[in-house]
């Protein structure tokens, strides 16, 4: 794989390699876009078969960081790492430790916190060598398990597809098929019970459905009928690419608004096909922005009334996607993008103006920097 090429591809600011010899580090951050702010995204330990496979997946994913920090309104860039390495023999103290120096070495441009395969105890191993990390546990200050916040936004979210299709953010006597009862699905129940909505539950975890069954009055149903469901609302909170060739032909639903990551099997394809099958589709990476809103707190000092109160203008969020969609007639995932490039361009413009002399600094008696 062609480095540069595939940062200029993708249009990515740095890519940093790292190494240590002792630990067995080998970890590479991908910065995508600043223009917001520094670069937040996780770290993901994953046994990668190839550096290719490894460098792919870090530009792909820093680049996804950009898109849904911007369209969450945060004032944050997009970036990612990767550690390969298998999270369940590799994981140590000093791997962590020097992971943590790299990111300090970028002096804040990027900040890290955890992933798939990585996790809070790892996250503080890395904050032993850098501030610049978030997502560590509540008793050191941190935020904690963001699961209730994702929730909490995927819930307002589809408040707005409600209102948006029915004319009314009342879930009350609404069908919800939800797929997934771990750590998002199971709050979202609760949310969506609470206002008395009719639930449709599916798990491979038998323990999880029965759990939903006597705490919400759930009804529970195979893994693989989840998808012909009679429902208004299809929330999938458990894998991606759900949304997909085989399962458009059994959907019955009016909108899909679920917290897992990356639904749309095909982008394109599939993204064009719930517009023409008018079926609402609220973009993943908006509606599930949570656990990022929730990690971009512990940047200022966290204070979770003020995370929760944030996840709740997910709701704007979503209708503004809605409205460019129908504005532009365009798929909405498609219009989750535009407003993203619109306003990194239009932030990144602002910042053209009004430029403030910053003062010089001297070293030695030298100017080390004039830059503007
Ligand atoms: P989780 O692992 O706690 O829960 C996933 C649940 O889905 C588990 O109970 C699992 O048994 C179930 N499941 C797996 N395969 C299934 C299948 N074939 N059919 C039915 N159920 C199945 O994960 P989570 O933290 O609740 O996250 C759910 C989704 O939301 C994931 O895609 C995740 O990437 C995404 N997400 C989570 C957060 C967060 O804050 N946790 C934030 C953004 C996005």
């Amino acid at each position: 794989m062609k480095t540069f090429t595939e940062m200029m591809r993708r249009n990515h600011e740095q890519v940093v390699f790292g190494y240590d010899k002792e630990s067995g580090l080998r970890a590479i951050i991908a910065i995508h876009n600043t223009t917001l702010g520094p670069a937040l995204g996780g770290t993901r330990m994953w046994p990668y078969k190839s550096e290719a496979e490894a460098l792919n997946d870090v530009l792909r994913l820093s680049r996804g960081m950009t898109y849904k920090a911007a369209v969450a309104g945060l004032n944050l860039g997009g970036g990612k790492g990767v550690i390969i390495g298998d999270p369940q023999t590799d994981k140590n103290e000093i791997l962590f430790r020097a992971y943590g120096r790299l990111v300090e070495g970028l002096g804040g441009r990027y900040i890290t916190a955890e992933d798939v395969g990585t996790d809070v105890r790892d996250m503080e191993w890395v904050r032993a060598e850098t501030t610049f990390v978030t997502g560590i546990s509540e008793a050191l200050g941190g935020s904690g398990d963001p699961s209730p916040v994702t929730a909490r936004g995927v819930y307002h979210g589809m408040k707005a597809c409600t209102e948006e299709v029915f004319g009314t953010d009342r879930l009350k006597g609404l069908r919800v098929a939800l797929q997934g009862l771990g750590h998002v699905g199971m709050h979202l129940a609760e949310f969506l019970h609470k206002e008395g909505a009719k639930l449709y539950v599916t798990d491979i975890h038998q323990d999880r459905v029965r759990a939903a069954v006597e705490r919400f009055g759930a009804e529970a149903v195979e893994p693989d009928k989840i998808y012909e469901v009679e429902a208004e609302i299809f929330a999938p909170c458990a894998l991606g690419a759900i949304i997909n060739d085989e399962t458009l032909a059994k959907f019955k639903f009016k909108i899909i608004a679920g917290a897992a990551n990356n639904q749309l099997q095909d982008e394109k394809k599939h993204g064009q096909a719930v517009k023409e099958l008018g079926i609402l589709y609220a973009p993943d990476y908006v509606i599930n922005a949570g656990g990022l809103i929730n990690v971009a707190n512990e940047i200022e000092g966290y204070n979770r009334e003020r995370a929760l109160t944030q996840a709740e203008g997910i709701y704007y969020n979503v209708k503004k996607v809605l409205q460019v969609a129908k504005d532009e007639d365009i798929p909405t995932h498609v219009a989750a993008n535009r407003i993203a490039e619109r306003r990194i361009e239009e932030v990144g413009r602002l910042r053209r103006k009004f430029i403030t002399a910053r003062p010089l600094r001297y070293r030695g008696g030298r100017i080390v920097d004039n830059s503007w």
